[in-house]
C-alpha cells in the first residue's frame, strides 16, 4: 500500500473545542478518501461503446425483447443468448425524474441536477441519467431553480430528450447525459 495515500493531516490542537475540555486526548485528522473498484463484467461492452464510440448499446433477447441498461443475461428467461444493438438514435423520453439538491462529494459541485429515468425505443426497462435543460451550466441551474420554485416538476414526465456524450469520458454512466429538446417548453423556464 502507498502510505502517502493515507494522507495524515496532523492532530487536533490542544485548545480545540473538539476535545471537549479534555486537552490530554488525541484526535488525529486523516483524509479517508476511498476508491470504488467496479468490475463491469459482460457489461463492459456498454461502457466501452459509450466512451470509445459514443454509442448507446442495448441488448435483445429473441423471446423477451430489448433491455437498456443492457442485460448480458435475459432477466425474463436467464438466457445468455443476447444480441447487442446500437440504440443511440432511438427516440428517448423522460419517464420520471428526481431533482438532486445534495449529493456525495464527487457530485456536490454539480447540485442541483436532474436525475431522469429515461425510456428509449422499445426497451422494457428505463435507464437513469442526468438530464439537462441547457448546455450552459449557469443557465441550466437558473432554469432548474425556476422549475423548482414554480413546482412544475410533473411537466418533465414524457418530455423528449436526446443523448449527449461528454468530451472526456471516464467509463461510467456519467459519460452520457440527456438534454430536453422541446424548445418552446424550455423557453417558458428562461
Ligand atoms: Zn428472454
Amino acid at each position: 500500500m502507498d502510505t502517502k495515500k493515507l494522507n495524515v493531516k496532523g492532530i487536533v490542537r490542544p485548545e480545540s473545542k473538539r476535545l471537549m475540555g479534555h486537552p490530554e486526548y488525541v484526535v488525529s485528522i486523516r483524509d479517508y478518501t476511498t476508491y470504488q473498484f467496479k468490475p463491469y463484467g459482460r457489461n463492459s461492452k456498454y461502457f466501452r461503446a459509450l466512451a470509445e464510440e459514443k454509442k448507446i448499446l442495448a441488448t435483445k433477447c429473441k423471446r423477451h425483447g430489448f433491455f437498456l441498461p443492457p442485460r448480458p443475461f435475459c432477466p425474463d428467461c436467464q438466457s445468455p443468448d443476447m444480441e447487442w444493438i446500437d440504440y443511440t438514435n432511438q427516440p428517448a423520453q423522460v419517464k420520471t425524474a428526481s431533482i438532486c439538491k445534495f449529493a456525495g462529494k464527487a457530485f456536490l459541485d454539480e447540485t442541483p441536477f436532474l436525475l431522469g429515468f429515461i425510456q428509449m425505443g422499445e426497451a422494457k426497462t428505463v435507464m437513469s441519467s442526468v438530464v439537462k435543460l441547457s448546455e450552459d451550466s449557469a443557465e441550466n441551474t437558473r432554469m432548474l431553480n425556476k422549475l423548482m420554485d414554480t413546482r412544475r416538476y410533473m411537466e418533465l414526465n414524457g418530455r423528449k430528450v436526446e443523448p449527449r456524450f461528454i468530451s472526456h469520458p471516464q467509463y461510467t454512466v456519467r459519460d452520457i447525459y440527456f438534454i430536453v429538446t422541446d424548445k418552446e417548453w424550455l423557453n417558458t423556464l428562461k
